[in-house]
């Protein structure tokens, strides 16, 4: 290739990644819920209408909706003390709970902006404050934004790659540190909704200690062929507990 072209390309490169940098500081929000710094690039309705979206898909993936309408409405009140009780009752987010129809898969999860899901499975083996547990710590994920999060991380990292290829080939490298990246989101994603979680139990007088069981069972559920929402992002365990225990010290003294 001619000197001149790659001049060209590394230049054209650079402003990629320079434009991927800018667009980054200018989506920096500060959460509201949390105080805590975001790189956002969607607003709350979007949030919502995605979650209210692939909420339908989410149930038919597992069987659909639990038919038991009293087990139905457990979830509800649990859920619904949890944002009366916290911070969620003010935030925009439409919360939905369900109870969705599996009884082979150990899992609960949350869209953007407020759909949240327990399988039967799981349902099946907490008690009424473990379940509080499970469904403030997803409720800690949609005010956490950690979805929106993602998709604005990866965003910027496609970018960059796009950048760095055009000016370098070295979209590889620079795709493989983005993969990192997401992986080490998740991970404190899972803290900070634990350490919501634990906070939103307190708020709504459950007991917080009903967490680290949570784990456990968890814990004790996760077999090779399983991997549970709260495991799916590889926290280990042991620290998720300690951080845990951390956040019941740091909320009880209230
Ligand atoms: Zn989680």
């Amino acid at each position: 290739m001619r000197r001149g072209s790659w001049r060209v390309r590394i230049l054209i490169g650079l402003a990629i990644v320079a434009f991927a940098f800018i667009r980054r500081c200018s989506n920096q929000e500060e959460n509201p819920y949390t105080g805590r710094t975001q790189n956002i690039n969607m607003t709350t309705e979007q949030e919502i209408a995605i979650g209210l979206q692939s909420a339908p898909e989410m149930a038919q993936q597992h069987g659909g909706l639990y038919p038991d309408e009293r087990m139905q409405a457990l979830v509800d009140a649990v859920g619904k003390k949890l944002v009366r009780s916290s911070v969620a009752r003010e935030t925009p987010y439409q919360y939905d709970f369900h109870l969705l129809a599996d009884d082979r898969t150990i899992n609960a999860f949350a869209l953007p902006g407020g759909q949240i899901f327990i399988t039967y499975a799981l349902f099946s083996q907490l008690n009424e404050p473990q379940l509080a547990g499970v469904l403030g710590h997803e409720i800690g994920h949609v005010i956490g934004r950690h979805s929106a999060e993602r998709i604005a991380e990866s965003n910027f990292w496609q970018t960059l790659a796009t950048g760095a290829s055009v000016g370098g080939d070295m979209g590889q490298l620079v795709a493989g540190i983005g993969q990192n990246t997401l992986l080490t989101n998740g991970r404190d994603d899972e803290l900070e909704s634990d350490e919501l979680g634990v906070l939103f139990m307190i708020q709504s007088g459950y007991d917080p200690n009903e967490m680290i069981e949570v784990m456990e069972i968890l814990k004790a559920a996760a077999g090779p062929n399983r991997v549970p929402e709260f495991q799916s992002t590889h926290p280990d365990p042991e620290n998720r507990i300690e951080k845990i225990k951390e956040a019941i010290q740091k909320y009880s003294g209230r």
